[in-house]
C-alpha cells in the first residue's frame, strides 16, 4: 500500500482505479527512427484512432443522437483523406517524425479549411485539428482522450481550468493533484461536481500508478494506491456514514431558508455548465447565484456565438422553472484562459486585463453576451452581474450598455426580457466605494476568492500561500460587513457567491450581518438550510 498526504481541496471519501491524466508534450519528441519505420507508427496509430473513434461514434449516437454523432463520422473519414495522407508520407520521407508529421499536416489542412469562404469548410478546420492532435497524442503516448472511458480517479500533476471541463464529469470519482491550490478554479469545479478532491500530493506519476485501486480521503487529505484491506474497510465505512448523514438532511428538502426569528436567507448554487442544472435539482438550490459563463468560452478552439450563450443561458433558465439565475459575464483572465482572443500574456495576470476590463475595451465580445442575457430574460427570471468591478464609473458605462442592446433587440423585433442588474464586489475598491455602487444597481454578491486574495495581497492561486491565504482575516471580514450595511441603507439585497459563503462556522456570522443570500456548491445548499432554520440569530 502507498500512501500520499496532501491538502483536502473538497472533502468526501472516493473509491476507485487511478487514472493518470499526463499534458501533451508541448514539444515533440525529436528522436525519429528511419522514413518506412516512422510510417509504420503512422499507420498504426491511425488504426487505433479509427477504432477510438468508431466507439466514441457508437457512445455519441446512443447517448445523444445520430445528429451529433455525425461530427464524429466525419472526423473518421478524415483519417482515409488521401491529400492528408500524402501530406505526412512526404513530410515522413523528408525526415519528419510520425508524430511531427501528423502534426505539421494538420495545421495545414486546417489553416486551408479555415480560409475558404463555404462555412461548412471552414467549420472543419477544427475538426482536422481534433483528428491529428489525437493521432499525434496517440503516437506521443501523451493520450487523454481515451481517459476516464469508465469511473476512475484522476491523478496528475496539475490541472488548468480549461483541462478541467473537457473532461468527462460523469465519470470522475475524484481528483488528486501534485500541484494546485484549494482556491483555483479547477477546485471549484471539484465542488460543483460534488467529488472530493486533493491538492499538493507527494504522489509519483511515474510510480506505474495507472489502473490501480486507489482511495480518497478527501477529509484528512491522504490518498492511498493499493490499499490493505483494513483501509478499504475503514473508508468503505466512511463513505456509508457520510451517506447516512446526508440522507438525514433529507428532512430540509423543499423547506424554505427562513432563520427562528425569520430572517430568510436565500440559498442558492454556483454552476459553471448547463448541465450543472441537474446537480442544482439534486441539491435543492432556491435559484443560481452564480453562473460562470467564462467556462462556456473554456476548451474551444472558438468564442461561442451569441446563439450557442443564448442555448446555454435558456436551457439554465427554463430548467429553473422561474426561480431566479443569475449569470455573471464573462471573467477571462487570471487562471481561466483562451487563446482565440489574442490577449497578451501579463505579468501580473490577476491584476491584469481581465473581468469587465476586457468586456468594457472590447464591444465585439461584450455585445453577443448581453444580446444572449437578455434573450434568455424572455423565457425565465434572469440577473445578470459584473465582474472585478472596482468603479462608479465602470456601472455606469455598462447600463449605457446595456440600454443600448435591449434598444437593438427591440428595433430587430428579438424577443428579450428585463433583467436585474447588479455588480460582484470582490475587490477592496468596490467594498469601499460600496455605499456609491449601491446607488446604482439592484444588487450585490460579493466574490470572496477575489476579495480575499486582492484584499491581503496573497495570490490565491499559489500552493504555498495557503497558510496566509485567510477568508476569515478581519481586514475581510470587515469588508464583509461594510458591504451589507451598503447594500441594507441602499434599500437593495445582497450575497455572497464566493467559497465562503459555504463555511458553515461563519452562516451566523453572515445572518447577523444581514446577507440576503448564500450562493454555494449545490451539494452544500441541505447543510447549511439545517443551520440557518436552528438558528436564532437575527441581523444586528
Ligand atoms: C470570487 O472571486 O469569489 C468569485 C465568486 O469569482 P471567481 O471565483 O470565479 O473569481
Ligand atoms: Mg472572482
Amino acid at each position: 500500500m502507498l500512501k500520499s498526504v496532501g491538502r483536502p481541496a473538497y472533502s468526501g471519501i472516493a473509491i476507485g482505479r487511478a487514472c493518470v491524466y499526463r499534458k501533451q508534450q508541448s514539444e515533440l519528441p525529436v528522436s525519429c527512427g528511419t522514413p518506412e519505420q516512422e510510417q509504420q507508427k503512422f499507420d498504426a496509430a491511425k488504426e487505433t484512432a479509427r477504432e477510438q473513434l468508431q466507439a466514441l461514434f457508437e457512445k455519441t449516437k446512443a447517448e445523444i443522437g445520430e445528429e451529433q454523432a455525425m461530427i464524429i463520422d466525419v472526423q473518421m473519414m478524415m483519417l482515409d483523406d488521401l491529400d492528408y495522407l500524402e501530406s505526412v508520407a512526404d513530410l515522413i520521407q523528408g525526415g519528419a517524425s510520425a508524430a511531427a508529421a501528423a502534426q505539421e499536416s494538420g495545421e495545414m489542412f486546417s489553416s486551408a479549411f479555415a480560409a475558404m469562404d463555404d462555412e461548412y469548410m471552414k467549420a472543419r478546420a477544427v475538426d482536422v485539428k481534433d483528428v491529428s492532435c489525437r493521432l499525434v497524442q496517440i503516437l506521443c503516448g501523451t493520450q487523454t482522450g481515451a481517459i476516464l472511458d469508465r469511473p476512475g480517479i484522476l491523478v496528475a500533476e496539475d490541472l488548468t481550468p480549461s483541462e478541467t471541463v473537457q473532461l468527462p464529469k460523469d465519470n470522475i470519482l475524484a481528483f488528486v493533484t501534485r500541484q494546485g491550490s484549494s482556491n483555483s478554479h479547477t477546485a471549484i469545479l471539484a465542488r460543483i461536481m460534488n467529488i472530493p478532491s486533493l491538492v499538493q500530493t507527494q504522489i509519483d506519476l511515474d510510480d506505474d500508478i495507472d489502473g490501480k485501486l486507489m482511495v480518497v480521503d478527501g477529509f484528512e487529505g491522504v490518498c492511498y494506491v493499493d490499499p490493505d484491506e483494513e483501509t478499504l474497510s475503514t473508508m468503505r465505512a466512511k463513505q456509508a456514514e457520510l451517506a447516512q448523514q446526508q440522507a438525514q438532511l433529507e428532512v430540509y428538502r423543499g423547506k424554505p431558508s427562513v432563520t427562528k426569528k425569520g430572517h430568510i436567507v436565500k440559498l442558492c448554487a454556483n454552476i459553471g455548465h448547463p448541465e450543472d442544472v441537474e446537480a442544482v435539482r439534486k441539491g435543492d438550490a432556491e435559484g443560481i447565484g452564480l453562473m460562470r459563463s467564462e467556462f462556456l468560452y473554456l476548451g474551444r478552439d472558438t468564442a461561442p456565438t451569441e446563439e450557442e450563450l443564448f442555448e446555454a443561458y435558456c436551457t439554465v433558465v427554463k430548467a429553473m422553472e422561474g426561480r431566479r439565475v443569475i449569470i455573471r459575464t464573462l471573467d477571462i483572465g487570471a487562471d481561466k484562459k483562451v487563446d482565440y482572443f489574442g490577449l497578451e500574456a501579463e505579468e501580473n495576470p490577476a491584476l491584469g486585463y481581465r473581468g469587465i476590463r476586457i468586456c468594457l475595451e472590447q464591444e465585439e465580445i461584450f455585445r453577443p453576451q448581453m444580446r444572449a442575457i437578455y434573450r434568455a430574460a424572455a423565457y425565465g427570471t434572469v440577473s445578470v452581474m459584473f465582474p472585478m468591478i472596482t468603479s462608479v464609473w465602470e456601472v455606469r458605462e455598462i447600463k449605457k450598455f446595456c440600454a443600448k442592446i435591449r434598444q437593438e433587440l427591440a428595433e430587430e423585433g428579438i424577443p428579450y426580457g428585463n433583467a436585474e442588474l447588479g455588480v460582484m464586489i470582490e475587490t477592496p475598491a468596490a467594498a469601499v466605494m460600496s455605499a456609491e455602487l449601491a446607488k446604482e444597481v439592484e444588487f450585490f454578491s460579493v466574490g470572496t476568492n477575489d476579495l480575499t486574495q486582492y484584499t491581503l495581497a496573497i495570490d490565491r492561486q499559489n500552493a504555498h500561500l495557503e497558510r496566509f491565504y485567510d477568508p476569515h482575516h478581519p481586514a475581510v471580514l470587515a469588508l464583509l460587513r461594510m458591504i451589507a450595511k451598503s447594500a441594507r441603507e441602499a434599500g437593495i439585497w445582497c450575497g455572497i457567491c464566493g467559497e465562503l459563503g459555504a463555511d458553515a462556522t461563519l452562516t451566523e456570522t453572515f445572518i447577523k450581518m444581514g446577507y440576503n443570500e448564500l450562493s454555494v456548491a449545490p451539494s452544500r445548499i441541505l447543510e447549511l438550510r439545517k443551520i440557518i432554520c436552528e438558528s436564532e440569530v437575527e441581523p444586528e
